[in-house]
């Protein structure tokens, strides 16, 4: 009997059974996933504690979806409001914001994105800022660059385009003079760039989904993009700046720190690395507590379900319970127990303070 069982499952999993022993098994480390015997306190938040903003998150239908559906899934988290970075611009700008007013004129905010396609050419910096102020004008509320700046984007010459190229510092500066934010993401994690083995912590990610491998030519060093993305910060002390993604450097709280120290015109949201603080509670705790105006509420992709991590790391001090994305984090969470007074400031706060025009009647004092 318990000969055949083990050919059976072998079929259909093909891994290795124990021999009687236990001896000579073999799983492969994606289908791993034991069962924790831990006891402990368990708390698991459906909706957060206090209304919240989301500061990163994707709707590339906005100009023609039925909001809803987005409305329903809002509401069970205690969304009150969702920050679009997609809006691109002109025409769309115009037809999401018309498609927010007839519906629900305070549960959105959309923010703007440059065409970046013909940097170097003649006019081109002129006509970003023009476009990026009639964009502002028709109601967008920020500007959202996505990571194709460093990456991918050339000039007219063939050229990568820098972060810090002295061509787009009018479009940052505009920013600053119109009083709206604008959210960055640079680069990607440090370990896309790291050798790929069995040391490599995002080694599943990149077996899994092979374009994020990254290399020093592929197409420059982490070190560098994050270097430009900085300078650029500096360069523009007049404009407030959201690093996406604690500016890939939730695994290195107090470099991050230093940063934050050195350029008080840049906050940072915390999408996609929630599994990076709940793997440091101690540490991430006395972050939020020390730069506890400086952190926005974000996570990016819309998976509403998954919203639940994020709440059970920030409120609870919960311990040792899973996330949802493996090629993330193999590893388990624990909460950090932030206090309600730091809570209400990354849920909805400090978010209030650097985008304009959310209704502040929709929060708590
Ligand atoms: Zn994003």
């Amino acid at each position: 009997m318990k000969k055949l069982f083990s050919a059976l499952a072998c079929a259909s999993l093909c891994i290795n059974l124990p021999a009687q022993d236990g001896g000579n098994q073999k799983i492969d480390f994606e289908k791993y996933d034991p069962v924790s015997t831990l006891v402990v306190p368990e708390h698991k938040p459906l909706a957060s504690k206090f209304p919240f903003i989301d500061v990163h998150n994707h709707q590339w239908d906005m100009p023609t979806k039925n909001l809803s559906d987005l409305i329903r899934d809002m509401d069970a988290l205690n969304m009150k409001v969702m920050v679009n970075l997609s809006g691109r611009s002109g025409e769309d700008i115009k037809k999401s914001v018309k498609n927010i007013n007839g519906s629900f004129p305070k549960r959105f905010i959309v923010f703007a994105n440059v065409e970046f396609k013909g940097v170097g050419t003649a006019g081109w910096t002129e006509n970003a800022v023009r476009q990026l102020a009639e964009d502002v004008k028709n109601g967008a509320n920020g500007l959202k660059v996505f990571k194709n700046l460093g990456f991918n984007v050339m000039d007219n010459n063939g050229k990568r385009v820098t972060v810090d190229d002295a061509r787009l510092d009018a479009i940052w500066k505009k920013c600053g003079e119109l009083k709206i934010p604008a959210l960055i993401h640079t680069a990607d994690p440090k370990s896309f760039w790291d050798t790929l083995d069995e040391h490599n912590e995002r080694w599943l990610e990149i077996v899994t989904h092979p374009n994020r491998k990254r290399g020093p030519e592929n197409p420059v060093p982490f070190e560098l993009l994050i270097e430009e993305q900085h300078r650029m910060f500096r360069n523009n002390p007049n404009t407030t700046f959201i690093a996406a993604h604690f500016g890939w450097y939730p695994n290195d709280l107090a470099r991050l720190g230093r940063l934050l120290d050195s350029l008080p015109n840049v906050v940072v949201e915390f999408g996609a690395v929630i599994a990076e603080l709940g793997r440091q509670p101690i540490m991430a705790s006395q972050f939020f507590t020390k730069y506890q105006d400086r952190i926005l509420f974000g996570k990016d992709s819309w998976v509403p379900d998954e919203y639940k991590t994020y709440f059970r790391v920030l409120e609870t001090s919960d311990e040792y319970f899973p996330y949802h994305k493996k090629y993330h984090a193999f590893w388990r969470m624990y909460g950090l127990g932030l206090n309600d007074e730091i809570l209400k400031k990354v849920y909805y706060k400090n978010a209030l303070r650097i985008i304009p025009n959310i209704d502040k009647t929709q929060f708590p004092q």
